[in-house]
């Protein structure tokens, strides 16, 4: 495979960019990552015009892979050519307002922002605002993007920033506890209760394996954090308008948080995040209530173009149907060949996530202990050494997922597994 284009590009970016990429995780690729020149239904075609399959689909925002439906591109170009934006407000950011409060069960208000980051950084804030409490509980393993509050490891006896430049006086406020353990949970609310302003949690751990709650997980956060005058803040920005369908996972689940943050589908591919939830909390935020938040591209006309047309097309079209089919067939498929090449591994996922996770053990993992102990350097021997020669672009670590369009083909599926089957 001739990647001369991408090397040079990568060369050039390594003189000017940190690590030669604008985001750390684009880097992962060994020895290094090849430079994107375009899209095209469920694939992408790299600089030296190699093409692969596109399971990373943007790390989740292109719902409908990268051919945008007519109305779609019509919405975004008519928005982008009336002049990019304003800093006064127009008419689509509320179009796509009441569309999410139509569809989310647990949107009544919601505020759009530039970046999933953004929406927990707002997010926590808010809560600590509205319950004049300090603390946050968070899960090992849970990613709610580069912010502060939330980049702490440890336990929650123990917490520690897991960056360079966070004072460890931020990361005291912060409360790792492990996914599914009620224990845990348990244990900080009678230490620390009277001082807990919400739990952040994901509904589903997208960005270590992927990791499902167990039966009864979310309605025991949903009770305790009532109890106690907490806050429940569920992070769809992966989950959101993806499992579930529009009604996000939260629906799937039946559990209703009193937050919600958004980020990557709600934007349909461009810089997107949002906080929802009840009136009488998001009422909160500036300038109806105390809590600062503001944005100079906060709710920018092309992007809720975007979403909204995103969304729209979503609700009149087979998307769901068909990118959570694909999905299915994936999986059926990975566990067949896992099964007979692999037992030791796990195949996780749901709707239109999936990985294959190199545990040792051939059970699904619980938590982020179980997924820690995945074979990560034979993961990146096979996949960066396999399943890319073959022409497959899998997210580039152990731990992320990956995503189905309404893009991606039968034939896709099929060459996909001939190269697992391969690869394992
Ligand atoms: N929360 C979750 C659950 C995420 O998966 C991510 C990013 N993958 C973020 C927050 C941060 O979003 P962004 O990268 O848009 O800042």
């Amino acid at each position: 495979m001739n990647e001369d284009n991408s090397r040079e590009l990568y060369d050039r970016a390594l003189s000017v960019l940190p690590g030669g990429v604008n985001s750390a995780v684009r880097a992962v690729i060994e020895p290094y990552p090849f430079f994107v020149q375009k899209g095209d239904g469920g694939h992408v075609i790299d600089a030296d015009g190699n093409r692969y399959i596109d399971w990373v689909m943007g790390l989740g925002p292109l719902l409908l892979g990268h051919d945008l439906p007519e109305p779609v591109q019509a919405g975004i170009q008519q928005k982008a050519s009336e002049g990019p934006m304003y800093g006064t407000p127009t008419e689509i950011e509320v179009d796509l307002a009441e569309f999410v409060v139509r569809h989310v069960p647990s949107v009544e208000k919601i505020r759009f922002v530039n970046s999933g980051t953004e929406a927990t950084t707002s997010a926590v804030r808010l809560a600590r605002g509205y319950t004049g409490r300090n603390k946050i509980v968070v899960n090992q393993g849970g990613y709610h993007g580069a912010q502060e509050s939330t980049l702490v490891e440890g336990d929650h006896e123990n917490p520690r920033p897991s960056s360079a430049g966070i004072p460890q006086a931020f990361a005291e406020h912060t409360l790792p506890v492990p996914f599914n353990d009620e224990e845990s949970v348990r244990e900080v609310f009678e230490e620390h209760g009277d001082d807990i302003a919400a739990v952040l949690t994901e509904p589903i751990l997208g960005n270590y394996g992927i990791v499902q709650p167990e039966d009864g997980y979310h309605e025991f956060l949903r009770d305790i954090t009532e109890e106690h005058g907490s806050l429940l803040i569920f992070d769809e920005v992966i989950t959101g308008f993806r499992v579930g369908g529009l009604g996000c996972a939260q629906s799937e689940f039946g559990v209703t948080p009193d937050l919600t943050t958004f980020g990557k589908i709600i934007g349909g591919g461009f810089p997107v995040g949002a906080i929802g939830g009840r009136a009488e909390i998001i009422e909160n935020f500036t300038p109806s209530g105390d809590v600062f938040q503001a944005g100079t591209f906060s709710g920018h006309p092309v992007t809720m173009a975007a979403g909204l047309e995103t969304l729209q097309f979503a609700a009149e079209n087979d998307v769901y149907d068909h990118v959570n089919d694909i999905g299915d067939r994936l999986r059926e498929g990975l566990e067949e060949i896992v099964a007979d090449q692999a037992p030791e591994y796990t195949v996780a996922g749901t709707d239109s996530m999936f990985k294959v996770i190199f545990t040792r053990d051939g059970e699904a993992p619980k938590n982020a202990a179980d997924v820690k102990n995945a074979e990560t350097d034979r993961w990146r021997r096979i996949f960066w050494g396999q399943m890319k020669e073959q022409g497959v672009f899998l997210s580039q670590n152990q731990f992320e997922c990956q995503f189905v369009s309404y893009g991606h083909t039968e034939e896709d599926v099929e060459r996909t597994l001939e190269a697992y089957k391969e690869a394992l």
